[in-house]
């Protein structure tokens, strides 16, 4: 694989590379659009070329992506229990990992994530935090520090909040919200402004973090610290005022040859679904949308994948290209392998339906039919082999005893009855 940096030079020369083409074709989609979706910005491929993974195309047009975040915390620090949940998480479908580790060896978790074969992504601040002993001592040069050594390790992509500026902590001051701020890096770096009277180094020094991107050509998710944490905070002014800040450095990102990845929207009504995600790409030109959530509903703790799932299926609808998983265990615990795998194949499963909208209607033919006719046919392999999650459908199909219809209703099965009738009514002919 040649480095992405050098594959987008390339592609802007007019000169399509070799390594596009897999690509391409892994997405269903024409090469030369591919390429023209790269320069656009429209499409970032995650793609550090001191890690060796597979290609992870998001953005528009491709199939929709899941992520799956994983890390320790200083109440459950187990590195082998981390390590479970990421090869979890991949058996299950994600396309990507995001290590979020807070707390033990950071860095020797980090380089073993990486060698899993699929793009990961970090925030570094998390880990400047722990060094530091607190957020408000995380000095710019020792977070530029820790940037650079997730770069050197190789990670794909890194979670940098740089529209958490003083002008987002001004518009969180004149309309406050009952949730104040629920993202951690978000919370971390108003921590400092607030404790400093400084400004956000990620912000203030963007030019700088943007050579350090450059040199080791990662991409840069522009993480969303300021999203809403409960769906009555979703139309105050700090959300829409970090948006306008990251459409801005959208725009310089592009200019200058950078990758992103755009963050967003958090907890908001069903409702304003459509409205935050096409004023996202609008403000960003299109670039690939990372949904956190959206969670659409903040009574039901514990089934908030569930939750996710339906705010993100409809995200999907408009636009959104990169699904974060939410687990079982969101906004409750540190979520165990079973979360993992839960929160995976739901997530999947809304990424699916984001697919059947986006990439038409032969697609979703050919993705559903198969499942469709062996189940007409109770042709019960068939449907296991096709479906997205077929061991869990045998498990619960076979929990009865194997017989040709299922335990629902038995010998008055409408489908074999359906079946029977037009059997006679064939020989009769
Ligand atoms: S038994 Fe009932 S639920 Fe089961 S396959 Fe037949 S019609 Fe469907």
């Amino acid at each position: 694989m040649c480095f992405m940096h050098a594959l987008l030079r390339e592609c802007r020369k007019g000169t399509l590379p070799r390594e596009i083409e897999p690509i391409a074709r892994n997405e269903g989609m024409d090469s030369n659009h591919l390429a023209s979706a790269l320069i656009r910005g429209v499409v970032s491929l995650p793609l550090n070329p001191r890690h060796s993974c597979r290609p992870c195309a998001i953005g528009e047009r491709c199939r929709v992506k899941v992520n799956v975040n994983i890390g320790t915390s200083a109440p459950r620090c187990d590195h082998q229990l981390e390590l479970e949940k990421a090869n979890a998480a991949i058996v299950n479908g994600a396309d990507t990992l995001m290590d979020l580790s807070t707390a033990g060896d950071i860095p020797a978790l980090r380089k073993r994530i990486l060698s899993l074969g699929v793009p990961v992504g970090t925030v570094p601040l998390y880990e400047a935090v722990r060094r530091a002993g607190s957020a408000i001592d995380v000095d710019p040069d020792l977070l530029f520090r820790v940037i650079r050594e997730h770069c050197q390790d190789g990670v794909d992509f890194l979670t940098l909040h740089c529209g958490v500026n003083q002008a987002a902590f001004d518009a969180l001051k004149v309309d406050p919200r009952l949730m104040g701020v629920v993202s951690r890096g978000g919370a971390f770096h108003l921590a400092r402004m607030a404790q400093t009277g400084e400004e956000n180094p990620l912000f203030k020094e963007f030019s700088y973090l943007l050579e350090i991107l450059e040199e080791y050509e990662v991409v840069i998710s522009l993480g969303d610290g300021m999203r809403p944490g409960s769906i009555h905070d979703a139309g105050r002014l700090a959300k829409t005022t970090e948006y306008l800040t990251i459409g801005r450095l959208s725009k310089v990102c592009h200019e200058k040859g950078i990758q992103r990845l755009i963050e967003g929207p958090g907890h908001i009504p069903l409702s304003q679904i459509g409205y935050n995600v096409r004023m996202i790409k609008e403000l960003t030109d299109h670039a690939p949308l990372y949904l956190l959530g959206p969670v659409v509903t903040d009574i039901s703790p514990g089934y908030d994948h569930v939750v996710a799932a339906i705010g993100s299926t409809i995200a999907c609808m408009y636009g959104a290209d990169f699904l974060c998983m939410v687990s079982p265990s969101e906004h409750l615990a540190l979520p165990l392998v079973e979360d993992i795998v839960e929160g995976t194949r739901v997530t999947k499963i809304a990424a699916h339906i984001g697919d059947t909208v986006r990439k038409g209607h032969v697609w979703q033919e050919a993705r559903e039919l198969p499942v469709v006719l062996a189940r007409k046919d109770l042709d019960w392999e068939g449907q296991f082999a096709n479906a997205l999650f077929g061991d869990h459908a045998r498990k619960i199909h076979e929990r009865d005893g194997i017989t040709d219809t299922c335990s629902m209703c038995g010998d008055l099965c409408a489908l074999k009855l359906v079946k029977e009738i037009f059997e006679k009514k064939e020989e009769k002919q």
